[in-house]
């Protein structure tokens, strides 16, 4: 069934001045896009315009200011970012109704702005960005959308009806925008699309050249270019297919980061074939405790629907005997509701709410508890984390094992009076020292 698609917000875009600039340009854009937002090809069908500008001599200084008071003119709703905003003043002399100046490559701070104006929509079972990571990406790491739409019909989601079967980009495109998201400081990607393990399939795996060699568009292929980048990639909304295995190997050397965000779901084979899950039929746990086998750091994050109409009290608990048996490190869990437009919502024996609630209770017990027993095995341990932020005494920073917004974090304290030097987007060598039911405490190793 179609239903009406939303209205995504739409920006217009001026970008002006050198390369480094249209890297800014591209890395926003990149971002808003993940962040549901379209481009307007012209001003008139933009909700906003952000202009990227150059002020690097005086007839880029002009082309600048006129560029805005164009924007200005032709829709009224402008912020300006880019070199010329670090004269915020000179902006402001001759165009005092723009809504915000950045300067270069702030790019969290336009994203702010954006949001502000135009704040994007959540829907916990449709987006792939959690709510609150849209709010601020911090330019030391950033989301790579590879493809869009889905080829499954899974029946409480309503993707495909909005979006439309996969489409995958190009693997030259996605490399080049990996490549600029590099360039421009990025030392984590964040690989996301409704299907990750499905890329390239409806290109029949097209191949482009990078970097001197033939690429297919295809997960292994892809994987394997973007571990030649030299930063962290994070491979998010992958499905257990067994050609997953080789991008495991790819992990065991090191090349990857050994994660994997693998939306369950659920384990009952019933619950699993009446949400048309991809992969129902795998032997998800064998695989699992096979990659472990090869790959012992191997962090699993997973979410799962709980409450799912018809899910009976024996089925839930095969739930539970499946996460005992997985030991899944990160674990997220919703509550079933009913989206406007999905198929599951015709299914009959919908689940009560207080035991919808009491089953998400004791699933969270569990997860909280295996969470807890997985951590606690880091303790002692030294490890490479990336920095986030920086508060006083105390750093706050993922290892390998921790995506942005959605997991744990490791508390890296300073001893007392020592100054610290560390800052966002930095790595740290750490001696991990403690660790609670999601988070780990550390200290500076040496
Ligand atoms: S795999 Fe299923 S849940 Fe995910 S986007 Fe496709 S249809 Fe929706």
């Amino acid at each position: 069934m179609k239903i009406a698609k939303p209205r995504s917000p739409k920006i217009g875009f001026v970008s002006l001045g050198c390369p480094k600039a249209l890297v800014d340009s591209e890395r926003i854009l990149t971002q808003l896009r993940v962040q549901g937002y379209e481009t307007a090809s012209d001003y008139s069908g933009a909700d906003l315009v952000i202009v990227n500008t150059c002020g690097f001599i005086d007839s880029a200084v002009d082309e600048s200011l006129d560029a805005i008071g164009e924007a200005l003119a032709q829709n009224g709703k402008v912020i300006v970012t880019g070199c010329l905003g670090a004269q915020p003043q000179k902006i402001l002399d001759r165009h005092p109704q723009v809504l915000k100046i950045t300067g270069p490559q702030r790019y969290e701070e336009v994203l702010a702005a954006v949001h502000e104006q135009l704040p994007p929509t959540h829907e916990p079972f449709l987006d792939l960005v959690p709510a609150q990571g849209i709010k601020l990406t911090p330019r030391h790491y950033a989301y790579l959308k590879i493809s869009e739409g889905c080829n499954h019909r899974c029946s409480f989601c309503i993707i495909p009806s909005m979006r439309g079967d996969l489409v995958s980009r190009p693997i030259g495109e996605v490399m080049r925008e990996a490549e600029g998201l590099v360039r421009a400081g990025v030392k984590e990607l964040l690989v996301i699309s409704q299907d990750t393990s499905a890329y390239g399939v409806d290109l029949k795996y097209a191949a482009q050249d990078w970097r001197g060699r033939e690429r297919r568009a295809r997960f292994f292929d892809l994987s394997q270019a973007l571990s030649e980048l030299g930063v962290w990639v994070r491979l998010h909304y992958v499905y257990p297919y067994p050609h997953v295995d080789e991008v495991i190997a790819l992990m065991g050397e090191g090349r990857l980061l050994p994660y994997l965000d693998i939306p369950f779901q659920h384990a009952s084979p019933r619950i699993l074939k009446l949400m048309k899950r991809p992969a129902a039929a795998e032997n998800t746990l064998s695989r699992i405790h096979a990659w472990r086998k090869s790959l012992p750091d191997l962090t699993i994050r997973s979410t799962f629907i709980v409450g799912f109409p018809g899910e009976t009290d024996a089925e839930f608990d095969t739930l539970l005997q499946w996460m005992e048996q997985a030991q899944l490190d990160r674990v997220g869990c919703f509550e079933y509701s009913a989206v406007a437009g999905a198929a599951a919502n015709a299914l009959p024996d919908p689940v009560p709410a207080e035991v919808k609630a009491e089953r998400h209770a004791r699933f969270m017990q569990l997860a909280a508890r295996t969470s807890a027993a997985r951590l606690a095995r880091k303790v002692g341990r030294e490890m490479r984390v990336l920095v986030d932020r920086v508060e006083g005494q105390q750093a706050t920073a993922r290892t390998e094992g921790d995506a942005p917004e959605v997991d744990g974090v490791v508390h890296i304290r300073h001893p007392r009076g020592s100054a610290h030097k560390l800052k966002a987007g930095d790595w740290a060598d750490v001696l991990i020292t403690g660790a609670d039911e999601y988070d780990l405490e550390a200290k500076p190793r040496g």
